[in-house]
């Protein structure tokens, strides 16, 4: 029994339960078992919180920190222009927050502030501010926002009803209270003051409902409930724009907010929150059948991001592991769990098995197209049963 971090409600069981290790947003291990809960009060899925959780965001979790520009790919355009992911996400929130002419903006959980700056790059005339939980980020803020628009660890008291608007990018997925969270930046909010969310949604992106440190799996009517307990009113709910994740637009309400719950989209919610933890019960169920099919032999796991590395923690005591195979040259020569990442046509020749690790709708075309990955005594293993 536990109870839902948005509505309050109890949940009376677990929807979804896996042994260690689990796997983190920057693919690592940790060893503590998976539990998935799905409320059916407001339609909220949720995770253990994770142990040492402080520690893990202060000086364990440094994204994008140790190169420069390191950015991942959000898309390639027909010409072959490459979109990088905080260029989109600092486009979108120009158009979504619509900020007034001088306005202070707060990236509240910052890290590298990526997104921040590139809005800044293209409104100069706002005063960005930033907080974050961690001080490693600070040389990166440092030279264009200004000391006293910098936090750390608590906002100052002085910050309280100063922002035109906020902005808060995958952070409240992490966040172990998020009605709390939302009450905490209202605060910081004038009146009427705009705040923009984003984080992931599950129900585009299964691989989600897995990812350790994300705590909150939010769906539409979630995240209406959460947003008005937090004294907000929703002005927009973006679901396409960045496929896969939510952008929510909300505004600083000076009274209470109704929390009106549409009793379609918590049903809705609920049934595609246990479809995904049926799916990855089955996923884990048929991969460790296949892991013991090729105890001791050697195979190598297509994909060295999300799916590719859950595989890994599923198969690594039984299978001899040679490679992760990757398209995405930036990852190739890179050395993942001990193991080397290699393009798909280098793949050995004694490897008996390929573990396909993609997202299962898109894994059957895209390998599919890959002729050097068919062929006699190797057997490709997929993820759905
Ligand atoms: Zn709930």
């Amino acid at each position: 029994m536990t109870a839902c971090r948005v509505c309050g409600g109890e949940i009376a069981a677990l929807a979804y339960e896996t042994p260690a290790p689990a796997l983190t947003s920057i693919m690592t291990l940790i060893d503590v078992p998976t539990r998935v809960y799905v409320c059916d009060g407001c339609g909220h899925a949720q995770c253990d919180e994770i142990p040492d959780i402080e520690a893990f965001y202060d000086t364990g979790y440094r994204i994008s920190l140790n190169s420069k520009d390191h950015d991942q790919i959000f898309a390639v355009k027909a010409d072959g222009t490459i979109v990088y992911r905080t260029d989109h996400q600092a486009e979108l929130s120009r158009n979504l927050l619509d900020l007034p002419h001088g306005a202070k903006l707060l990236d509240y959980g910052a890290a590298k502030a990526d997104t921040l700056r590139k809005v800044f790059a293209a409104r100069p005339d706002i005063e960005p501010h930033v907080f974050d939980v961690s001080a490693d980020y600070a040389p990166a803020w440092d030279g264009w926002i200004a000391p006293d628009a910098q936090a750390t660890y608590e906002v100052p008291e002085a910050w309280s009803g100063r922002f035109d608007a906020a902005m808060s990018h995958f952070v409240i997925e992490h966040v172990a209270d998020p009605i709390g969270f939302i009450r905490g930046i209202h605060k910081l909010l004038k009146p009427g003051g705009a705040l923009l969310l984003s984080m992931p949604d599950v129900s585009a992106n299964p691989g989600d409902m897995t990812v350790a440190d994300h705590v909150n799996h939010f769906s539409e009517s979630s995240l209406r409930r959460a947003l008005a307990a937090g004294g907000f009113e929703v002005a927009t709910l973006d679901a396409t724009s960045f496929p896969g994740a939510f952008f929510v637009v909300a505004i600083r309400s000076e009274t209470p907010v109704k929390q009106e719950q549409d009793a379609t989209l918590v049903r809705q919610a609920v049934e595609r929150g246990l479809e995904i933890c049926e799916f990855w019960r089955t996923s884990a169920a048929a991969l460790e059948k296949r892991a013991d099919d090729f105890r001791g032999r050697k195979a190598a796991i297509y994909g060295a991001g999300f799916y590719g590395s859950w595989i890994f923690s599923r198969i690594r005591n039984e299978v001899a592991i040679t490679a992760f195979l990757d398209q995405n040259p930036n990852m190739q020569n890179a050395v993942h769990f001990g193991h080397p990442v290699i393009a798909p046509t280098a793949i050995a020749d004694d490897a008996e098995a390929l573990f396909v690790g993609l997202n299962p709708l898109k894994a059957r075309t895209a390998i599919g197209n890959m002729p050097y990955l068919h062929k006699p005594g190797l057997e490709l293993v997929w993820l759905e049963a």
